[in-house]
C-alpha cells in the first residue's frame, strides 16, 4: 500500500497540462492564460489631463495670480486642434488630451472664471503637473501579460483595455462522473427497501465545477460488468473519468476487473489514507481514471486530495494543492486508525491565530459531519491522540475562505 504523498506524486506525474482553448474574455476569469498578451495601443494614447481645470504654460503663472485668455474647451473624447500660446489657457476635463503648447493643468479649484473669456489662475504650478504622459502605463506592442498568468478581475480589465475580446486559456478538462451500485436511485425518487439515493454524483459534480473543470454526469450504472464497461468506455472519451463505488472487496465490486478488460493501466489500488483506502488510479491513452470508494465522505475526500490537484495541473495552475497550514487543536480527538487520517475539521481564526475543531464523525458515510467541515485535520498514522492545544496540520478547502470572516 502506498502513502498519500506517493499517490499524489504518481497522479501528478501522469497528468499533463491541457492544450489551449479560446474563450470570450467574459469566460476567462479564474483560469490561466495560455498565451502572451501584447498591447495594440499606448496607454494613455496621448498626453492626458488627470484633472478638471485649465491647460496652460507653467511659466505664464509663475507669478500667480495671473490672468489668461481662454481659447477653448476640451472635453474628454475630443481632440484639440488649436495651440496654447503665451498668455493663453484652455478649459480641460479629466481624460482629455493636452493641447500643444500647454505643459501643465491647474485644477479648477485654484482658478476663477472671469466674464470676458478670461480666467484668473490663483496659484503657480510646476511643469508636467496633472498630466499623464503618453505611454506612461504601457507602450504599443509591449508584452502586458505573460502566459501562466492567473486571470483575476484586474487582469480581465487589462485584457479588455488592450482589446483582447477572445483569449487563450488552458483548456478546461471534461470530467465524466459515473456512479455505480445496484442500491442507488435518483434523487427525485423515494428509496425503497435496500435502496439509497445517489448523493455522490451531485457532490462530485459541484466539486468538479468548483475547480473550474466541466462535469459530465453519466448517471447510475448497476453492478453488472457489461453495463459498467459500457459506462466506463463512454467516460474514457473525456479527459478524466470519476467512478464512485465498486472498488472495494465485495462480490459485486467489478470496477478493477472491468478496467483490466478495457486495458486501463492501473497505477495503484490502495492508499494508506482514511477515509478512501481502496482508491484506484489508472490511465487509458490520455484519459485519467479515478475509482473512488462509494462512501460519500471517502469519495469527496479523495477528490480533494488526489483529483483536484490533477485538474489544477491540467488547467495550468502553478499551485495544485489546497493550502496546508498548522493550527492549534481546539479539542481532544482520538484518531482510531493507523492510516493517515484526513478527518473533517472546522478551522477558524481567533485573535489572529488559526485553530481547528476536529469534528466527531460516525465515519465515511457521515455526510453531515463532512458538510459542517471546511477543512481536513491531517493526523499521521503513528499518532493516535490529539490533545487540545496540540499543533495539527490542516488542509484548507475552498469553504474555509468563505466561512471565515
Ligand atoms: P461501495 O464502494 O460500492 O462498496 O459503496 C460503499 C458505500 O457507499 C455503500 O454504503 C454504498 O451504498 C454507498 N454509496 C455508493 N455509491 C453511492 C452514491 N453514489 N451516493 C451515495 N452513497 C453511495
Ligand atoms: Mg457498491
Amino acid at each position: 500500500m502506498i502513502s498519500v504523498q506517493e499517490a499524489i506524486d504518481i497522479v501528478l506525474n501522469q497528468t499533463t497540462v491541457s492544450t489551449p482553448e479560446t474563450v470570450s474574455v467574459l469566460e476567462a476569469g479564474s483560469y490561466i492564460l495560455a498565451e502572451d498578451v501584447y498591447s495594440d495601443i499606448a496607454m494613455p494614447p496621448f498626453d492626458k489631463s488627470t484633472m478638471d481645470g485649465y491647460a496652460l504654460r507653467a511659466e505664464d503663472v509663475a507669478n500667480a495670480p495671473a490672468i489668461l485668455e481662454v481659447v477653448g474647451v476640451i472635453p474628454a473624447g475630443s481632440f484639440p486642434v488649436f495651440e496654447i500660446r503665451a498668455g493663453q489657457a484652455a478649459k480641460i476635463m479629466t481624460g482629455a488630451p493636452i493641447p500643444s503648447g500647454a505643459n501643465a493643468v491647474q485644477i479648477v479649484e485654484k482658478t476663477e472664471a472671469l466674464e470676458n473669456g478670461k480666467v484668473r489662475v490663483l496659484a503657480q504650478i510646476a511643469p508636467r503637473k496633472n498630466i499623464s504622459p503618453q505611454s506612461e502605463i504601457l507602450r504599443v506592442n509591449e508584452k502586458v501579460l505573460p502566459r501562466g498568468t492567473y486571470i483575476t478581475p484586474a487582469v480581465i480589465g487589462v485584457l479588455a483595455a488592450v482589446g483582447k475580446d477572445r483569449v487563450e486559456i488552458c483548456r478546461r478538462p471534461r470530467v465524466a462522473i459515473l456512479v455505480t451500485g445496484d442500491e442507488l436511485v435518483e434523487i427525485d425518487q423515494k428509496p425503497q427497501a435496500g435502496q439509497i439515493r445517489n448523493s455522490n454524483g451531485y457532490a462530485l459534480y459541484h466539486q468538479v465545477r468548483g475547480c473550474g473543470a466541466l462535469p459530465e454526469p453519466l448517471g447510475i450504472a448497476p453492478d453488472q460488468r457489461n453495463i459498467l464497461s459500457a459506462g466506463i468506455e463512454k467516460g474514457l472519451k473525456c479527459d478524466v473519468l470519476l467512478i464512485s463505488g465498486g472498488v472495494s472487496k465485495g462480490d459485486l465490486d467489478f470496477v478493477e476487473e472491468v478496467f483490466a478488460q478495457l486495458e486501463v493501466t492501473a497505477f495503484f489500488d490502495a492508499v494508506n489514507i482514511k477515509p478512501g483506502k481502496p482508491t484506484v488510479f489508472g490511465k487509458k491513452a490520455d484519459a485519467l481514471v479515478f475509482g473512488l470508494p462509494g462512501n460519500p465522505v471517502s469519495a469527496s475526500t479523495i477528490f480533494e486530495v488526489l483529483v483536484k490537484p490533477a485538474l489544477r495541473k491540467m488547467m495550468g495552475f502553478a499551485q495544485y494543492q489546497n493550502l496546508r497550514l498548522t493550527a492549534t487543536a481546539a479539542n481532544d480527538f482520538d484518531s482510531k486508525t493507523r492510516r493517515e487520517n484526513y478527518t473533517p475539521a472546522w478551522t477558524f481564526i481567533k485573535d489572529d491565530k488559526l485553530y481547528t475543531e476536529l469534528l466527531s464523525s460516525r465515519g465515511s458515510s457521515d455526510i453531515l459531519a463532512f458538510a459542517w467541515s471546511n477543512s481536513f485535520a491531517v493526523i499521521p498514522g503513528e499518532r493516535q491522540q490529539i490533545q487540545r492545544g496540540d499543533a495539527v496540520k490542516v488542509v484548507l478547502r475552498d469553504e474555509f475562505w468563505v466561512t471565515n470572516k
